[in-house]
């Protein structure tokens, strides 16, 4: 999204409003991709507070993901207050919290993109009670047991005498 400036620039304490959308179908956070189901809106003001602008807004969306125990597809809204400034040329460029722009025009999807994940929880699950996948035979533990818990818990010595003993000839 591009926001002009122009009016804001030149007098202290001019605001205008922000309402738009950051089109994206996808992006990849440390390693994991996310599709967006409902793009991030954006929704705020943007005020000239001397140094900088600032931005103040309402971030929302609803990503699509996997679930980080079963591997399922989940939603996950996602919703928080973006708070960035923005300074005008290369002058500020120092200071890494505020973001530089050229013109009039902030375009302000990279900052926020990045706001929104630091603003996603790190392990979403379709359910906190999510059971997770068999360590053993990959079953989606959900959809009911597999059988393979009663062999875990079985000692690994006597599981060897079990399968001596199963492989004996019936007497
Ligand atoms: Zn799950
Ligand atoms: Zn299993």
């Amino acid at each position: 999204m591009i926001i002009n400036v122009s009016e804001i620039l030149k007098n202290y304490g001019e605001k205008i409003a922000v309402d738009g959308v950051i089109e994206r179908e996808n992006a990849e956070f440390l390693g994991e991709r996310f599709v967006f189901i409902k793009p991030l809106t954006v929704k705020g003001i943007i005020i000239n507070n001397g140094k900088t602008l600032k931005l103040n807004a309402d971030v929302s969306a609803v990503v699509k993901t996997r679930c980080a125990r079963c591997g399922c597809d989940i939603e996950l809204p996602v919703e928080f207050c973006a708070d960035e400034a923005f300074g005008q040329g290369g002058a500020v460029s120092e200071d890494e919290d505020i973001t530089s722009f050229e013109g009039n025009e902030i375009i302000p999807d990279d900052i926020i993109l990045n706001a929104f994940f630091m603003n996603i929880p790190t392990k979403s699950l379709c359910d906190e009670n999510c059971k997770g996948l068999c360590l053993i035979c990959g079953k989606n533990l959900n959809d009911g047991a597999c059988g393979c818990e009663a062999e875990q818990d079985i000692d690994p010595r006597w599981a060897a005498l079990a399968k001596i003993k199963n492989n004996m000839p019936d007497e």
